[in-house]
């Protein structure tokens, strides 16, 4: 249940129509000694405190981490990579959480990270040094940012597949993980293992278009089905291709769906119109 550029974009927009202008009176922490240790936290607790007596400024996002900025130079970074829930909550109410925001009038905003992720309290001199602002801010663009043309040009002579062209540190583009990957080449009817040089033009074009189709049907239907919103409301949009399609045969061909390792990961795929 990653979040993606697309998730990242509907949450940062909600928590920005939601928290701007609120004042942070307190927050607490639980259950948070694992994710520290692992890095998933700030090393000092104490940089929390830091947040309490803050007015929200805004909130946005790049890649797939959301910045809630704050006066006095101040942020909460926000990167549920692998898996989190962020919800917001009126006053009296409450969810299981690993961080809580409370808000001056009692409403509060609740993070509990599920998986890889990370949550930070850092001031704007200490941005340039938070990796995931380093990759998502100031690495690739965004897929929303980057035109067809770029993309042939970026593409079309790399020799490695096209797993670490769309995902990861190496990437072209910024904020897609393994779940859009696999979407997107479904979409495409490319194989997973071919590689970006082995590609026809048109098949450039038509993964191209499969990314910008991808984004902005999730950014449509509220995101994807397994991810909740700041209000606990799923989204709308069911992958083409990933482990819901277990067992099932390809809408498109009718050819069983198979998985199988590749890139660090699980991926599924057709191998009867994915060539
Ligand atoms: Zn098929």
């Amino acid at each position: 249940m990653s979040f993606e550029y697309p998730e990242a974009k509907i949450l940062a927009a909600q928590l920005d129509e939601t928290l701007k202008g609120k004042t942070i009176e307190s927050y607490n922490l639980r259950d948070y000694e694992k994710l520290q240790k692992i890095g998933f936290l700030n090393k000092n607790l104490d940089d929390f405190r830091q947040l309490v007596g803050r007015h929200v400024l805004g909130s946005g996002s790049s890649g797939n981490t959301i910045r809630v900025r704050l006066d006095g130079a101040m942020n909460f970074m926000l990167a549920p990579e692998y898996g989190g829930v962020i919800l917001y909550h009126k006053a009296g109410e409450e969810a299981k959480y690993h961080i809580l925001l409370r808000f001056a009038g009692g409403d509060s905003l609740t993070v509990r990270l599920t998986s890889m992720g990370l949550v930070y309290a850092a001031r704007d001199e200490q941005l340039n040094g938070l990796y995931m602002y380093k990759r998502d801010y100031l690495g690739a663009p965004n897929p929303v940012d980057l035109s067809a043309k770029q993309f042939s040009k970026l593409v079309a002579c790399r020799g490695t597949q096209l797993k670490p062209i769309i995902v990861g540190k190496d990437a072209v583009m910024t904020g897609l993980s393994n779940s859009a990957f696999q979407d997107v080449l479904w979409r495409a009817g490319i194989h997973p293992h071919r590689k970006a040089s082995e590609l026809t033009p048109a098949k450039l074009d038509a993964l191209y278009s499969a990314i910008k189709d991808l984004v902005e049907e999730r950014l449509r239907l509220g995101g994807k089905d397994e991810v909740v919103d700041l209000f606990g409301k799923a989204g709308g949009y069911t992958p083409k291709m990933g482990p819901n399609m277990k067992d099932l045969c390809c809408p498109r061909c009718g050819v069983a769906v198979e998985k199988m390792a590749h890139g660090g990961g699980q991926v599924y795929f057709c191998p009867g119109c994915q060539k």
